[in-house]
């Protein structure tokens, strides 16, 4: 069978169902993460469909596991400036993932709005989801490249938020939403030198 290598690649889409190509390094970046979109519309659908966990987030809020996130004055991370939101991003993926999202598809969104107090193993971490979305109540957490034990803390925010709480946005995405961005004016101009792309390529 011919098509076996290429099965173990395909993967279906959350919202749709339909199978779609995976390379093996976008694979080995899921690792067990399935919740995964053929495209930028199928994973619209699922961020839009109401979690009705306001309850659950305010419990969190209450018993202080989440809390409202204040960078800290010296916190330098926010690299990328989008003209179009008035907003600094940490990185050009997010920014870019923003102005879909609010440009193209209307999504009410906050920027890094709480911290979650994870226990993983028998340390707490804080963790700081990069969107959340009122109207349906999910995260987002947009991600180029996992470091510094991020994808840890991702995978345990899942366990804790449950599967439909957080919804990730992988690297295999990126072409995706650079091409939704183009059709709502913005312009990409790819990795490479963030600040001054961001500074200068998204007005
Ligand atoms: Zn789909």
């Amino acid at each position: 069978m011919p098509q076996m290598k290429q099965n173990r690649r395909t993967v279906p889409c959350y919202t749709c169902g339909a199978p779609f190509y995976l390379s093996i390094r976008d694979t080995r970046f899921l690792g067990t993460y399935r919740r995964v979109f053929c495209s930028v519309d199928c994973l619209v659908k699922d961020v839009l469909t109401p979690r009705r966990n306001g309850f659950f987030i305010q419990q969190m809020v209450e018993n202080g596991i989440l809390k409202k996130f204040e960078p800290q004055p010296n916190d330098n991370g926010f690299v990328c400036f989008s003209h179009r939101l008035g907003t600094h991003f940490r990185s050009y993926f997010e920014a870019m993932v923003a102005e879909v999202l609010v440009l193209r598809y209307g999504i009410n969104l906050i920027y890094e709005p709480f911290e979650l107090l994870l226990q993983i193993g028998r340390r707490d971490k804080v963790y700081v989801p990069d969107f959340f979305l009122p109207d349906s109540g999910v995260f987002i957490e947009v991600k180029g490249e996992w470091l510094h034990g991020s994808k840890k803390k991702f995978l345990s925010a899942v366990q804790f938020l449950g599967d439909n709480g957080i919804i990730l946005i992988p690297p295999y995405l990126r072409k995706a939403f650079s091409d939704a961005n183009k059709s709502t004016g913005g312009f990409d101009g790819g990795a490479a030198g963030i600040a001054s792309v961001c500074e200068t390529g998204l007005d």
